[in-house]
């Protein structure tokens, strides 16, 4: 059968990852999508034996920068300051397009390699038209499913190519109407933007960015509330003032953002990603994600940058986890003792909602991914379950999020491709990717003298 593949004898999560549904089952895909879940005839259609496995919906990553590759590792000993000094302000002017065509292959490559299967792309460092049109070709070459999201921030090179931020708007309006013209949701790459960090531009700049992707109907995302002073304001209520929350906008960190912010979010319909690892690290705060979801926000998980941690979502999985549940339980222990609390606040479930259902809702995808159901396209892992740190399997979902790491992924599947098989990313992607990473952070540090001078 053309285009068909059948995914037999696993044990197999089906619907929404919160029912914790566990069948077995065979699955078969056909043209990118998921055809049947059930017990499904041979009829020479190729076949992945999934014995030994449990067959899940791909990871899908909402706040990730996938052209920070390129530095992979850099960042894992710095605060958010230093980030923003040295990469933002810094290691960005130095990127070529092909420096980013490079980090953002290899992103991708090693997202997929972790299980995730759609990783939004925020990509801050359009320095060019031409470094976004990189971006998109490595992203159209990995095919794994993404959200591109138009950086609309200002660089601060010498030299700028735009000369004016309305110059920035026209190009992404260029990209929207070439390369994006099809507005499907179910295309395997779509369009968005990422506006200029909150508070790091004139009101007039956010307002027009703003208007940019209602002009476009696509997602907006923007970093937000998630530097702390005592001087900044709180933006989400600063955003509600002006009129600007609303749909299709994901908001990144959130972290200072307030309870009664999060009520504004939830009732305009906008979402929040959490970034864990990043966030406890850089001294963003704790992750907005349970309170964000308490008020019934969208609350997708996220690795932000590889240039500091790796695009594995089981990490994010159990930082969330682990955070959200100490912060919730300190007062407790302080006040009435150990006798007060109550089990964890993010349970593996929940968790495992985020980093796929509920991630695609924020990116606006739900209907498209996230969960394993017929219809919806055919992008899902294959997680081993047979190792002897599997067994024995008292509680799946605990067994997936507690218990398993990305080197079980073993087969990875976007839209009915398969991407990786026996526990190997496909061969030709996996040199492909190598070979464009090695060397190219010297190549940027060779551009950046005094930054070399300092030490970094
Ligand atoms: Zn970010």
């Amino acid at each position: 059968m053309a285009d068909s593949l059948v995914v037999r004898g696993g044990t197999v999560l089906v619907g929404n990852p919160l029912e914790e549904r566990f069948v077995d089952a065979d699955v078969l895909l056909r043209d990118g999508r998921i055809a049947e879940i059930g017990s499904v005839p041979s009829d020479g259609a190729p076949e992945i034996d999934a014995r030994g496995t449990f067959v899940l919906p791909g990871f899908v990553d909402s706040h990730h920068h996938l052209w920070e590759a390129s530095m992979r590792g850099l960042t894992a000993d710095w605060d958010i300051t230093q980030f923003m000094a040295r990469i933002r302000s810094s290691y960005a002017k130095f990127h070529t397009a092909q420096d980013i065509h490079a980090g953002t292959l290899s992103g991708a490559v090693a997202a997929l390699d972790c299980g995730v299967t759609t990783s939004i792309d925020y990509m801050h460092c359009v320095n060019t038209p031409e470094h976004a049109e990189a971006s998109v070709d490595a992203i159209s070459e990995v095919g794994i499913r993404s959200v591109f999201c138009y950086g609309l921030n200002a660089v601060p090179l010498d030299e700028p190519w735009f000369t004016t931020h309305a110059d920035r708007l026209d190009d992404a309006r260029r990209m929207r109407s070439t390369r994006f013209a099809v507005t499907d949701p179910a295309e395997l790459i779509t369009f968005g933007i990422a506006a200029s960090d909150l508070g790091s531009r004139p009101a007039e700049i956010t307002d027009a960015e703003f208007a940019l992707a209602r002009e476009l109907d696509v997602l907006l995302t923007v970093h937000t509330d998630c530097l702390w002073s005592p001087d900044y304001p709180q933006q989400v209520a600063e955003l509600h003032t002006r009129g600007l929350l609303g749909p299709k906008q994901l908001y990144a960190h959130a972290n200072r953002t307030t309870n009664a912010e999060l009520a504004l979010l939830a009732d305009a319909g906008s979402a929040v990603a959490s970034t864990p690892e990043v966030e406890l690290q850089m001294g963003n705060g704790f992750p907005v994600l349970k309170r964000a979801s308490r008020h019934g926000v969208p609350a997708g998980l996220g690795s932000n940058l590889q240039a500091n941690n790796s695009p594995d979502l089981f990490t994010q999985m159990r930082l969330a986890r682990h955070s959200i549940t100490a912060i919730e339980n300190q007062p407790l222990l302080e006040t009435t003792g150990t006798a007060a609390l109550d089990g964890t606040s993010l349970t593996c479930a929940q968790a495992f909602f985020h980093a796929t259902l509920d991630s695609a809702r924020a990116l606006g995808l739900d209907a498209v991914t996230g969960s394993l159901e017929v219809g919806k396209a055919a992008d899902l892992m294959l997680l081993r379950n047979d190792g002897v740190h599997h067994r024995p399997i008292v509680d799946p979902m605990a067994t997936i999020v507690s218990q398993s790491r990305p080197s079980d992924v073993d087969t990875v599947v976007v839209a009915g491709v398969v991407k990786k098989q026996s526990g190997r990313v496909d061969d030709a992607l996996r040199r492909r990717a190598i070979s464009l990473a090695d060397g190219v952070f010297e190549r940027v540090r060779s551009r950046s003298t005094p930054l070399r001078r300092s030490g970094h």
